[in-house]
């Protein structure tokens, strides 16, 4: 079980986002955030020194690791034998993850670099198709945004998005202090499952486009926002147009989004 290190702790490395989880509870408890349901296959984005791999790879489940950082991946390749064909060495942002998974599903979860962790976020959406559960530790502040609701001042485009087709849960708040080195804020773990229907009733492109246009001015009103796409005053009209982004829940922007897509 704890497997003695081979070699050197890894140097914690800023422009990498490195905080490295040093409570083994935390990890557990993270890695048990996982169902097991609809998928074979778990990716752990930013594994580090695999503090939180070891509890994946007691699952049943094929555990797959992506981490960008040479000195963590010779890391772990020293401690974890078994793992070693399934680490993938690459920019979990830039890398194509068929060229492994080949259309299949797959969990995502990781203690995340916090540094691009909204991309994160983004990229798992776009490959909603293929991913039934995400779960793991952000910033506690984005991971309140990303499960919060409508009226809350931290709802935002990642909350919407996310939403629409995932059911999201905060978990719990991991302090600074299990971390070396301590970030500076507190985390938050949280859970996404994806909804049994996650085909949206209207055009999803548009969608994206809709939520992104609304809150890049959080403070206007919709109609206002959305000028540039020349909508029909009669469709201005309609009280939902009155309202700021912040105001509407996931339904209503899936309603908004209908009624622009009827009237382009
Ligand atoms: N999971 C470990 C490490 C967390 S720190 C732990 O809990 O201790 C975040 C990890 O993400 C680091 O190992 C870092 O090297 C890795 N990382 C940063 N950017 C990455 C990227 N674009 N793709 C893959 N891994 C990345």
């Amino acid at each position: 079980m704890a497997q003695h290190s081979n070699q050197h702790q890894v140097k914690a490395k800023k422009h990498l986002g490195q905080h490295f989880l040093n409570d083994e509870a935390v990890a557990q408890k993270i890695a048990d955030t996982l169902s097991l349901n609809g998928y074979n296959n778990v990716l752990e984005i930013g594994p580090g020194m695999g503090v939180l791999t070891k509890y994946l790879l007691k699952k049943d489940i094929t555990t797959y690791v992506i981490e960008i950082d040479t000195e963590s991946v010779e890391y772990l390749k020293a401690n974890y034998l078994n793992l070693a064909p399934r680490i993938i060495e690459k920019d979990f942002l830039k890398y194509d993850l068929n060229q492994v998974f080949k259309g299949e599903p797959l969990a995502i979860i990781g203690n995340f670099p916090y540094n691009i962790s909204s991309q994160i976020v983004f990229k798992a959406l776009e490959m909603r198709h293929q991913i039934p559960e995400f779960s793991g530790m952000f910033q506690k502040e984005v991971a309140q945004r990303i499960c919060s609701k409508e009226g809350s001042k931290v709802y935002g485009i990642l909350s919407v998005l996310t939403q629409a087709f995932y059911n999201a849960e905060y978990l719990f708040t991991v302090p600074p202090n299990v971390f070396n080195p301590p970030p500076k804020v507190d985390s938050g773990v949280l859970r996404l499952s994806r909804k049994e229907n996650y085909t949206l009733p209207c055009d999803e492109k548009l969608f994206f486009r809709v939520v992104k246009m609304a809150f890049q001015q959080r403070r206007k009103t919709i109609r206002n926002s959305l000028k540039t796409l020349n909508l029909s005053d009669n469709l201005k009209a309609n009280s939902i147009f009155g309202k700021r982004p912040e105001q509407l829940s996931v339904p209503e922007f899936l309603e908004l989004t209908q009624l622009i897509e009827a009237d382009l």
